[in-house]
């Protein structure tokens, strides 16, 4: 099929290639997405960083600053309301603070709606965790863990368990986390919820202890956060920790870019097989294998590629021995490739990738992790970009697929954004 000439393609549905096709639609073009599957913004905890927060965490203790979250570019703030799932803290001010389910807070620049930021409660709140017989939430232990942590101490928070009894079919100790989220998405289990909550804080007063938020797992919604409906049914705050990895952010995620991109992006639910120039134009083609692959080629006049990094499935790791029969193998080649084919280069630390004088692929015992002057290896390969992002003529790149690139949600937005308002601009 001949597409019109103002096409711009974005291959990869993550957190980059949602804000490039915002981007790109917004500034007049005809969008078609391919959405290859999940990759890295499906497995999101619920913490939403702009630059990975570890750094800033360990930055600011080495300086012996206080943590403030950082600025942002005005249209990543406004792309986050758009997507409507996310809070951001106001830059300048305290950052959010999130539980995790081992006991520990961490700071973040903002997150999933569902979430409780412990920074946003007054000095001296008492946080109850109500008492759930699943198998990943031990409030008594959680409880402990997190009111020892230095961020609640600083904070000056109480954390308390308090018995409840929150679940309501057969089974529902056992069923996933995201599932017991997705029940929560009806109104009439969500008015269930919210009584037996009632009767948490009623039990709690009763006893004449104070109770100001309430904290539970990831169960509060799939499709959307419904802890401030809770929040507001109670009078008070209501929130789930951080996910483990799959769990309701992520589904959350989905469906608010599900909402911003429907009525906006044409949606191909496809793998991309490659991206070649032909005749003055970009054609783009899926995977035999591809659900809704009818092998039609898809002409843009500017393509995105966001299609993550190894974690999300746009690069893979091949290095040489994995051919080799048996001992090494028989010629050296390059240990990395992207998931498609592409007239583009990956790099890594400024340079292209080559091939070494080994035939053996990295060391990941030294390379694999990150040291304190280096991040690792894994998560800095990628895409080798110029100015506006541009990899190749009318090629652009966004979020993980760039090379030595912060890996964090809010860095894919913004390049996203940028990379998206870049290809529009070539599409004309
Ligand atoms: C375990 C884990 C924990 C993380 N925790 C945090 C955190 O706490 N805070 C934070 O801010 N960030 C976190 N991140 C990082 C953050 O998730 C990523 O930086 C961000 O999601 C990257 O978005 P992206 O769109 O660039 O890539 P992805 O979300 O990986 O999207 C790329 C998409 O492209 C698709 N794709 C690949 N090849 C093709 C193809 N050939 N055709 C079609 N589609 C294709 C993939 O299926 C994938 O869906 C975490 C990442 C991981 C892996």
């Amino acid at each position: 099929m001949k597409a019109p000439a103002r096409v711009v393609v974005v291959v990869g549905a993550g957190a980059a290639g949602t804000a490039a096709c915002y981007a790109a639609h917004a500034a007049g073009a005809a969008v078609v997405l391919f959405d290859g599957g999940p990759g890295a913004t499906s497995l999101s905890t619920g913490a939403v960083d702009a630059t990975p927060w570890e750094q800033r965490a360990a930055a600011a203790a080495t300086l012996g600053v206080t943590l403030v979250a950082e600025p942002l570019p005005a249209e990543v703030e406004a792309f986050a309301t758009a997507l409507g799932c996310w809070q951001l803290v106001p830059a300048g001010g305290p950052p959010a603070w999130l539980a995790t389910e081992s006991g520990r807070l961490r700071s973040a620049r903002g997150h999933d709606r569902a979430l409780l930021s412990l920074a946003g409660l007054p000095r001296g709140a008492r946080v109850v965790l109500p008492r759930v017989q699943r198998a990943e939430w031990d409030a008594d232990a959680l409880a402990r863990a997190l009111a020892a942590d230095p961020a609640a101490r600083e904070l000056g928070l109480e954390l308390d368990a308090a018995d409840a009894d929150l679940l309501r079919l057969h089974g529902e100790e056992r069923i996933p986390a995201a599932d017991l989220a997705a029940r929560h998405d009806e109104p009439e289990r969500l008015a269930f919820l919210g009584a037996r909550l009632d009767r948490v804080v009623a039990a709690e007063r009763r006893g004449g202890r104070r109770v100001d938020a309430l904290l539970l797992g990831s169960w509060l919604g799939a499709r959307q956060a419904r802890a401030g409906e809770l929040g507001e049914r109670l009078g008070l705050s209501v929130g789930e920790v951080l996910a483990t990895l799959g769990g309701a952010p992520g589904l959350r995620l989905e469906a608010a870019r599900a909402r911003l991109l429907g009525p906006r992006v044409d949606v191909v639910p496809a793998r991309v097989r490659s991206v070649a120039r032909a005749d003055g134009e970009l054609v783009v083609r899926t995977a035999p294998s591809s659900r809704a692959g009818d092998g039609a080629p898809t002409h843009a006049a500017a393509v995105v590629l966001a299609t993550g990094g190894l974690a999300g499935g746009g690069i893979r790791y091949v290095p040489a021995e994995q051919d080799a029969p048996r001992g090494a193998p028989a010629r050296a080649r390059v240990p990395f490739e992207l998931s498609l084919e592409a007239p583009v280069r990956l790099g890594v630390r400024g340079a292209d990738l080559d091939i070494t004088s080994s035939t053996l692929g990295p060391s990941l015992d030294e390379e694999g992790w990150p040291t304190s002057a280096a991040p690792s290896l894994l998560e800095s390969v990628g895409l080798r970009a110029g100015a506006h992002l541009e990899l190749a003529p009318g090629i652009f790149g966004a979020g993980d697929a760039l090379a030595d690139r912060p890996r964090t949600l809010l860095h894919a937005v913004a390049t996203g954004l940028e990379a998206g308002r870049a290809a529009a601009a070539a599409a004309r």
